[in-house]
């Protein structure tokens, strides 16, 4: 099966309307989200119409979770927060209520997905070395965990010559061959952060085995002005122009 996997889309309209075109180009069978679909971006009610449209399956992200009262607004950043605060005002009872019952994790028929961590998805933790991915590879009972969170594409591994190693790799193309677990972050659709601001989309075509990651120009400037006119704090628009 030839899966699309979405990383923080954080209301990002364009971006996410981009990346489904190329999806569907791609000829797509299933369409994954590892949550943070809401929070920086000003479409957050567009945003949920057209992942159900796509019929996207999604877990919970940390500002999903903000979003729905369910973590301590005072927890983020002051631009985080004010985003947080402001999507809540322009979602539905429903939308909120959705948002609130989103799983954490998911297993796939080829594959586990997760916002943050597999080991311990409700604490939001962040993977930024191979030591803090040892318990989520331990945890794994798939050969593919899909996450995001930290909106860097990265993949923490378990090498097939070496399973007792933690690896991880840089690269965009992995063989699923070449490890016997793998935690793959997908970066970000809606606001990346390495510095390359084309949104971000993963592909993972289990029966090939192969999972690459490509990128997407969109409108920026179309986004960011939305982000202006609704008010919110102005750096979250500059940082779309410089991947940040
Ligand atoms: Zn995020």
């Amino acid at each position: 099966m030839k899966y699309a996997i979405l990383g923080d889309i954080h209301a990002n309209l364009t971006a996410l309307e981009a990346v489904l075109e190329h999806a569907r180009k791609a000829r797509v069978e299933r369409l994954v989200s590892v949550g943070d679909v809401v929070g920086y971006g000003a479409a957050p009610s567009a945003t949920l119409s057209l992942l159900h449209e796509h019929s996207v399956v999604v877990v919970q992200g940390n500002h999903d979770a903000a979003c729905a009262q369910q973590i301590d607004v005072q927890v983020f950043n002051p631009s985080a927060r004010a985003a947080i605060e402001w999507t809540r005002t322009q979602l539905s009872r429903s939308e909120l209520d959705w948002l609130a019952k989103l799983p954490l994790t998911l297993h796939l028929p080829h594959c586990c997905v997760a916002h943050a961590t597999f080991a311990h998805p409700e604490s939001f933790e962040y993977m930024h070395s191979t030591k803090s991915a040892d318990a989520s590879l331990d945890a794994l009972d798939c050969a593919v965990c899909f996450v995001g969170h930290t909106h860097v594409p990265v993949t923490m591994l378990r090498p097939r010559e070496d399973s007792t190693r933690t690896a991880y790799s840089l690269e965009t193309e992995l063989d699923l061959e070449d490890s016997v677990r793998a935690l793959v972050n997908v970066g970000s659709v809606g606001q990346p952060r390495d510095e390359d601001p084309r949104a971000a989309i993963a592909f993972y075509d289990s029966d090939a085995g192969r999972i690459w990651i490509e990128r997407v120009e969109y409108e920026i400037s179309r986004e960011a002005s939305r982000i202006r006119q609704a008010g919110l704090p102005q750096a979250l628009a500059d940082r779309l122009f410089l991947g940040v």
